[in-house]
């Protein structure tokens, strides 16, 4: 029986986590509060159903808008997850931060018209200007 664990953790190693389940989505994500809380171009974003993600010491919360929250390493700053402070049956956990983050397949950018114009990707995935349509 293989059991999955995906595992991984902030810079000073205080939190680490582990995903027993197969990311369920993978984007890219271009808005402004990813560029500000990554201080990075965009953010990359791996899926996790809520339930199966668990950490050594919770991350500090930030509530970045009515609808989402961000966590965060208080002592070294990594950024390691995004949360929908509505529905809560999926974490998103901040990729850059995997063990092992060149295994994920991303699959899409959200809020590509926010992407920034020296951003030069060659890739192929579905750009979408906001969230993904729903379908
Ligand atoms: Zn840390
Ligand atoms: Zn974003």
């Amino acid at each position: 029986m293989s059991e999955i664990e995906i595992t991984g953790g902030c810079l000073c190693r205080t939190i680490r986590y582990t995903a027993t389940a197969e990311p369920t989505w993978v984007n890219h994500c271009h808005c402004r509060d990813c560029q500000q809380q990554t201080g990075a171009a965009m953010a990359t974003w791996a899926t996790f159903p809520s339930t199966s993600v668990t950490f050594t010491v919770p991350p500090a919360i930030y509530p970045s808008s009515d609808s989402a929250e961000r966590g965060f390493c208080a002592r070294c700053g990594s950024t390691l997850t995004w949360q929908s402070r509505t529905g809560r049956g999926s974490i998103d956990l901040a990729a850059g931060t995997l063990d092992e983050p060149g295994a994920l397949a991303p699959r899409e950018h959200l809020f590509w018209s926010r992407h920034l114009a020296w951003l030069d990707l060659s890739d192929t995935l579905p750009r979408h200007d906001e969230w993904r349509p729903k379908t």
